[in-house]
């Protein structure tokens, strides 16, 4: 090894060891020296250099003493956890949504920058605008920007291959980004994001690896590999909602007919409610909303959870398709439950996506699904749940990927 790549290998390991002392000291809570040298087995030198450059940088501070085991008491060290923030930027829902948050998940600041329709140049500068209040709404220093977007991604250079509803082909985010802010850019997709929310703040974290399946305007599925998210060769990896599970069935927007989206995604499911809605000016839906085009899928959820409190054969009929329409669509996730227990033998899937308001209704025929459409064995050992995260889950991952890729502190 000639002296110029050494000094590269040295600094490289310095960076890796002061990223493994912060790990340290965030997962602790309040820690010593002694024991973070003890626990990532560096030297006590390596550890309080790391510990002045930390601290010197505002992330860390001493909190006082521990108990003292003979000796002098030991300084206790913790996060300081606004000393930095990050901003998280959710694109895959009607309205573009974004945060600041600090360097526990916890959402200090917030904005929303209705899309109405828009798309191209114009969705683009709705980024911009986002972007911009959210810096400006805040005075502690921004580690970097995160976004979460529908379609599919290239992780790697930032860029958007294509996201069919805000009618971007190949849009170079983070370079646009980056450019504009001078800040880090980190972009991935919305699902794969979702993933990495339930692996880094998620209530149960213990899982090493997991797979969440959103379903809202489009169905697909962000995985989780031994604590890093799985991209696939071409980056398509959880792009489910476009394998064919009707044969001969509904067109898609794909092209394609029969796709999983099609009878899956919350849009499918409030497209076939308006249908329902128009053909029968009595449908219990026209009480939640006079319009069948104001009928959304929250609608659905209330028109199906409060349908005991409405009359009349009609109705229950109506009910009674609508319901059907859920567990349709319960049963095509399930089918997808299946395949990705078939390929991965993963224990942990969770259902997420506006389709949860759902909840047992949903649930219990996706588990039955799955576990009737693989081997029973496998299966069995596989928990599907519900993601209890909300509607903040892709702000989350997306700033969660941003303390990784900055700070490493989510590294497995
Ligand atoms: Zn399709």
């Amino acid at each position: 090894m000639n002296r110029r790549a050494q000094k590269a290998t040295r600094k490289q390991t310095k960076a890796h060891n002061r990223r493994l002392v912060l790990k340290t000291i965030y997962d602790g809570g309040r820690i010593s020296r002694a024991d973070v040298a003890r626990a990532t087995d560096l030297t006590r030198t390596t550890v309080s250099d790391g510990v002045a450059w930390w601290i010197e940088k505002g992330f860390v501070e001493e909190v006082g003493f521990g108990p003292s085991a003979g000796g002098k008491p030991p300084i206790l060290l913790r996060v300081v956890d606004d000393s930095h923030q990050v901003i998280g930027i959710d694109l895959a829902s009607d309205e573009f949504r974004g945060a600041v948050v600090n360097l526990r998940g916890e959402i200090r600041e917030r904005s929303t920058q209705p899309l109405n329709d828009r798309d191209g140049k114009a969705a683009l500068a709705l980024i911009y605008t986002l972007v911009s209040d959210l810096i400006a709404a805040t005075d502690r220093p921004i580690l970097g920007i995160g976004i979460g977007t529908p379609g599919l991604m290239d992780p790697i250079q930032g860029v958007v291959r294509r996201a069919v509803n805000l009618d971007w082909q190949d849009l170079p985010l983070r370079h646009l980004l980056k450019n504009r802010y001078g800040l880090p850019v980190h972009v991935a997709n919305d699902s794969q994001l979702a993933a990495l929310a339930e692996y880094t703040f998620g209530a149960e974290n213990n899982a090493d690896s997991l797979v969440v399946i959103k379903s809202d305007h489009g169905v697909g599925a962000g995985i989780v590999l031994n604590g890093q998210l799985f991209h696939g060769d071409s980056f398509g990896a959880g792009e489910i909602g476009h394998v064919t599970i009707v044969e001969n069935g509904q067109p898609c927007r794909c092209g394609n007919v029969g796709c999983l989206e099609t009878v899956a995604s919350a849009r499918a499911i409030v497209q076939q409610a308006r249908t329902i809605a128009r053909d029968n000016p009595g449908s219990p839906l026209r009480h939640f909303a006079d319009n069948p085009e104001r009928i959304t899928i929250d609608t659905v959820c209330d028109a199906l959870t409060q349908s005991g409190s409405v009359s009349g054969g009609e109705a229950s009929a109506d009910t009674a398709a609508l319901a059907d329409l859920v567990q349709q669509a319960a049963r095509a996730l399930g089918i997808a439950a299946a395949n990705l227990v078939g390929v991965l033998s993963i224990k942990r899937i969770l259902i997420a996506g506006s389709v949860t308001c759902f909840g047992s209704v949903l649930l219990d025929q996706v588990r039955a699904t799955m576990l009737q459409r693989s081997l029973a064995l496998v299966a069995s050992e596989t928990e599907v749940e519900i993601s209890t995260m909300g509607p903040d889950m892709v702000i989350l991952g997306a700033s969660g990927l941003v303390l990784t890729q900055e700070l490493g502190l989510f590294a497995p």
